[in-house]
């Protein structure tokens, strides 16, 4: 057994874009593969999304477009998120389509397309009540008119309109409604200037599993195509749909050691054991993305019980106190995944560290290798 690993079921990831297509009607399908594919490895992510028939895939950044042009991807692709001092022009030049916030964003687009002699496709984003990024509503009708001044300078298409929610994954959400009413105006006033594009889009995961009138043309998932639900309780993961969980996480145990009572265990000695007992070390830690808040916290499993990590999780390693359980070095620990054999989930471990489960997945080192499985689909 290697040190640790993220082992990766594909047909897992499948399975779970099917059932968001299916559970978001005849909206497209935008699979969301940024920050790595949260932690999974954006690559073969991006192809089984594909292969599974996701028209779309999103990225924030350009440079994580151009990776996926890079290795050959050709299908539609979004990228919503730059600064000023950022080229567009490989992205227009690859047909990659933008997110576009405000005129300045607009200009930046527009001069990069001239620059290619081809019409940058433009997706103008407005802020609907996330208050994060989007066009101001007072300020829309202006980036809609400067949007209609380019594109009858044929600088620019407006391929869609779109905005994203504050809490799309609280069914019932005041705040959702409210959004929708406003993504509405905004439409409204688009139409009244001329605009009328091919795809309005709104939701996330939690929109497509929380609030279906949110679906409209377009449905951009990230989480849930992990297997993961975007809110707290098991939204999309409980038996009513079943999304898995794509990604589990184990290491070997380096060493297993007889101590006495009173150890104490770990930088600061957090932990101190309290009888004769055993240790198991465990390789892996914050560098690997095991969350330091999880010293003393944290749950993995072993040989099919339950520890919890005693002390501080350090850089590279923590420890199981693990009594007279049969262990070994090299068996196999499991961090978290689908949750079999009381083996944590990534839920279990962003509850115990204070966070969610897209910011384990997400933060899950480089020094981790992810394997891959196929699966059946
Ligand atoms: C990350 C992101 C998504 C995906 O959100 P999930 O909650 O992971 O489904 C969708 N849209 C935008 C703009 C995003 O930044």
């Amino acid at each position: 057994m290697e040190r640790a690993a993220a082992w990766i079921d594909l047909g897992a990831l499948a399975r779970n874009i099917g059932l968001l297509r299916a559970k978001a009607g005849g909206a497209a399908f935008m699979a969301v593969v940024k920050a790595d594919g949260y932690g999974h490895g954006m690559i073969p992510v991006a192809r089984t999304a594909r292969d599974a028939g996701a028209e779309f895939l999103g990225v924030a950044l350009p440079s994580e477009a151009w990776h996926l042009r890079a290795v050959g991807d050709r299908g539609r692709l979004m990228a919503w998120l730059y600064p000023p001092s950022e080229d567009l022009r490989p992205c227009v030049a690859t047909d990659v389509e933008l997110g576009v916030s405000s005129t300045g964003m607009l200009d930046q687009v527009a001069r990069a397309g001239a620059g290619e002699l081809k019409r940058a496709r433009v997706h103008l984003k407005v802020d609907t009540g996330l208050g994060r990024n989007g066009c101001a509503m007072p300020d829309w009708p202006d980036l809609v008119a400067a949007a209609v001044r380019s594109r009858e300078a044929g600088r620019i298409e407006v391929v869609g309109i779109w905005s994203h929610l504050a809490c799309g994954e609280t069914p019932g959400s005041p705040v959702t409604a409210d959004q929708v009413a406003t993504f509405a105006e905004a439409l409204d006033v688009a139409a009244e200037l001329g605009v009328k594009p091919e795809l309005r889009h709104l939701a996330n995961t939690g929109g497509v599993l929380c609030a279906p009138a949110t679906h409209f043309d377009l449905v951009r998932c990230g989480i849930g195509i992990y297997g993961l639900s975007p809110g707290p309780g098991q939204l999309g993961t409980g038996p009513e749909l079943g999304l898995e969980p794509v990604m589990s996480v184990t290491a070997a145990v380096a060493l297993v050691k007889e101590v006495p009572a009173g150890q104490g265990i770990s930088y600061g000695h957090l932990y101190h054991t309290s009888g004769p007992t055993r240790l198991a070390l465990v390789p892996v830690g914050y560098a690997d993305g095991v969350p330091r808040a999880g010293s003393g916290v944290l749950p993995v499993a072993l040989n099919g019980r339950r520890f919890t990590v005693a002390g501080a999780v350090a850089m590279d390693q923590v420890v199981l106190d693990v009594g007279d359980l049969p262990v070994a070095a090299g068996d196999q620990v499991s961090l978290f995944g689908p949750g079999a054999d009381e083996a944590p989930t990534a839920d279990d471990w962003a509850e115990a560290c204070g966070t969610i489960n897209y910011e384990i997945v997400t933060r899950l080192g480089s020094r981790i290798p992810r394997r891959y499985r196929e699966g059946s689909r």
